[in-house]
């Protein structure tokens, strides 16, 4: 009996080498994956209310300098600013940034009112044309409160894809979306290279999975890809309804 723990001591010895062996070949075999050559920018990320570090700030509060108007290219934004936000003013049309934008991540918060949504059969409809092209929608859509075709419900990719859940809160609240787009890309001759993509995020809600967009998001049933430039500005929609907005950052991607 003395001689046959030496033996199973040993024969477990080996064992526990051979074992420590292959991590070490493991965590070599590991080192020759480790990405040293280029470190990831630090970034300053979004505490409460902030943008993080290397956003651009399209509205904090007091001024709309960071836009102007569609219909009247060079004049400012004509919509009204008041308290911490901006709200859109029937009539006067859409509204554009100054600066253009292709592959990028956008933070934007909404409010509808609720005396739009009881008075104003635009029900709250606004949207986010990215590269003046795409649009996420923004109408009142809690509680399917004012039934629209799903794939032109809040959160749409308009005319193309409804979202995935329906995470609106009531008209009166402010609502977020954080998007994340990527611009489509054309070849020489003008024909597509890659199509443009969207993941939405609404008030903290996956509602867009990086879905395919068809091409530019227009109201009839056809719609196709024309190329365009690589970047475009950013677009809000005046459709009637006094939308709010407010705390809009983007940053390139
Ligand atoms: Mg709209």
């Amino acid at each position: 009996m003395k001689t046959i723990f030496p033996i199973k001591f040993i024969m477990f010895s080996l064992a526990c080498l051979g074992s420590v062996n292959h991590s070490f070949a493991q965590a070599k075999e590991k080192n020759n994956f480790e990405e040293w050559s280029k470190k990831p920018v630090i970034v300053t990320p979004v505490v409460g209310n902030s943008a993080p570090s290397d956003a651009i700030i399209l509205f904090s509060s007091n001024d709309l300098n960071q836009w102007e108007s569609l219909q009247k290219k060079g004049t400012p934004a004509p919509w009204k600013v008041s308290g911490d936000g901006f709200t859109v003013e029937p009539g006067t049309g859409d509204i554009i940034t100054k600066q253009s934008f292709g592959d990028c991540q956008l933070h934007v918060e909404w409010n509808i009112p609720e005396n739009e949504v009881q008075n104003n059969l635009n029900f709250g409809n606004s949207g986010i044309y990215f590269m003046g092209l795409y649009e996420v929608q923004i109408y009142s859509s809690w509680n399917d409160e004012h039934k629209i075709y799903y794939n032109g419900q809040a959160g749409s990719i308009y005319k193309q894809h409804a979202p995935l859940v329906n995470a609106c809160l009531p008209a009166g609240t402010w609502q977020s979306y954080d998007i994340v787009f990527t611009a489509p890309r054309f070849k020489s001759d003008g024909t597509l290279a890659s199509p443009a993509f969207f993941t939405v995020f609404q008030n903290g809600v996956l509602i867009q999975n990086h879905v395919t967009v068809k091409g530019a998001t227009i109201h009839t049933d056809h719609t196709e890809y024309n190329a365009h430039a690589e970047m475009l500005p950013l677009l809000l929609q005046e459709h009637g309804s006094k939308v709010s907005y407010r705390n809009i950052w983007i940053r390139n991607l």
